[in-house]
């Protein structure tokens, strides 16, 4: 006991501390969103699309590649360095946050884990320069249910031959590489699946139809199309029939990045509506000035700092080497339930403005509701976190 002094305690850290090198890190991050995204924002909304030089910029500023190692073109960075960009993207627009998350968290984190060396020196410098990335395991029939997927994948010769559709793609309509998940024999369930790291050029490959959404509108979401495409068996990820661990560990790690994104998004949204409720005059003074929207707007930024509590703890954790996979779920759990909360009351702030195109507390809304639904849904993250607490 006479351990826990004051003193000794003193060197512990709070959970929002960062080193010099992060806090840089953040600041540049910041000042890149708010100059570089923010006028991108409203027109990648209206259009539905990602606007190539915008994501030109992503890769010549190093936010492709933060967690690649340098000798591979990378930054070098930590998980934690990504979490902190997908936060201060998604502050300014969660579609830009989405597309570094899935390049970063998914498609390198993939690879760096499971790749070859081969495979890393071939694709890693490739990701880090020009190449955008997608992740495709969900299927029109295997959603929650992943690893019930059709997709099948046939030996032959040094080749597989895959057939099949994928649906959901994040970053399909641009991306280069994909890493995509299917069965070598459907009667082997989950140990049948494989990972493959397919090229948009594979013969038999392309993508289909792009999605028409509610938010995150400039994150292209499309299906995928296998028609007998061939895909070397050196672009194997992973063994033959490993394939559900590569899909299910990347996933894990990738949780806390869309608690990063629903992070970033209920900050931006509350950073919003705290500025308006200064402005916007009722009853002869700011409606800042009334208790209950002094009390809401507390009651918000509660929820903020502990959804940056969870997020940051749980990629510490990862960095850490220690076990996460419960508190990332909880962690993905809670941010997609603040994102939510937290936009469609910052939307009532504004009143009738809020429900309106003129100012950016709609899109947040709009926005929010993909962090309950992609990368397992929030009946999915209380599966896991109940099997682990009851184990
Ligand atoms: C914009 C967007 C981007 C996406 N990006 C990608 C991507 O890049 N790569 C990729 O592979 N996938 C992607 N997805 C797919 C996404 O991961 C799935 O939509 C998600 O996993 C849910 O699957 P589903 O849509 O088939 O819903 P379903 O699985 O059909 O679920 C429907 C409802 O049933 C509930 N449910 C299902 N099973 C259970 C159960 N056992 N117990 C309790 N409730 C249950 C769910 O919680 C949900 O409420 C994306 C989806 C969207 C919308």
């Amino acid at each position: 006991m006479a351990e826990t002094t004051a003193a000794n305690l003193s060197s512990i850290a709070p959970l929002t501390a960062l080193t010099e090198e992060e806090r840089m890190f953040q600041a540049a991050a910041r000042e890149f969103a708010q100059k570089e995204i923010r006028p991108h924002v409203e027109p990648m909304d209206r259009e539905g699309v990602f606007h190539r030089e915008l994501m030109d910029n992503f890769f010549e500023q190093g936010f492709m590649g933060l967690e690649v190692p340098e000798t591979y073109g990378g930054s070098g960075g930590t998980f934690f360095m990504a979490i902190l960009a997908i936060e201060e993207f998604s502050r300014v627009d969660a579609s830009a946050g989405v597309v570094i998350d899935v390049q970063n968290t998914l498609v390198n984190n993939a690879l760096q884990r499971w790749g070859s060396e081969a495979q890393k020196q071939e694709f890693l410098p490739r990701l880090v320069r020009d190449t955008l990335g997608a992740y495709a395991l969900s299927e029109p029939s295997a959603g929650s249910d992943a690893f019930s997927l059709a997709a099948r994948a046939r030996p032959d010769g040094d080749h597989f031959i895959l057939n099949g559709r994928k649906l959901w793609i994040t970053n399909a309509k641009e991306a280069g590489l994909f890493i995509v998940f299917a069965t070598i024999n459907p009667e082997l369930g989950y140990k049948g699946i494989t990972a493959f790291l397919v090229e948009r050029d594979a013969p038999g490959f392309s993508v289909g139809k792009k999605e028409d959404k509610l938010g995150i509108r400039a994150s292209s979401t499309c299906e995928l199309i296998l028609e007998d495409c061939r895909v070397p068996r050196a672009n194997v990820l992973g063994e033959v029939g490993k394939g559900y661990k590569v899909a299910m560990e990347t996933l894990n790690e990738g949780r806390i990045g869309i608690g990063a994104q629903m992070l970033g998004l209920a900050r931006g949204a509350l950073e919003h509506a705290i500025s308006y409720a200064k402005e916007r005059k009722q009853f002869g003074e700011p409606i800042a000035q009334f208790q209950a929207i002094q009390f809401q707007l507390a009651r918000l930024a509660t929820d903020v700092e502990a959804a940056r509590l969870m997020t940051y703890n749980a990629a510490r954790l990862k960095d850490a080497r220690q076990p996460f996979v419960k508190e990332a779920a909880m962690t993905k759990y809670f941010c997609s339930q603040v994102a939510e909360r937290v936009a469609s009351e910052c939307l009532e702030v504004y009143g009738g403005y809020g429900f309106t195109k003129d100012y950016p507390a709609e899109k947040y809304l709009r926005d929010s509701k993909i962090g309950k639904i992609y990368e397992g849904t929030s009946f999915m993250q209380l599966q896991t976190i109940a099997k682990l607490i009851l184990a």
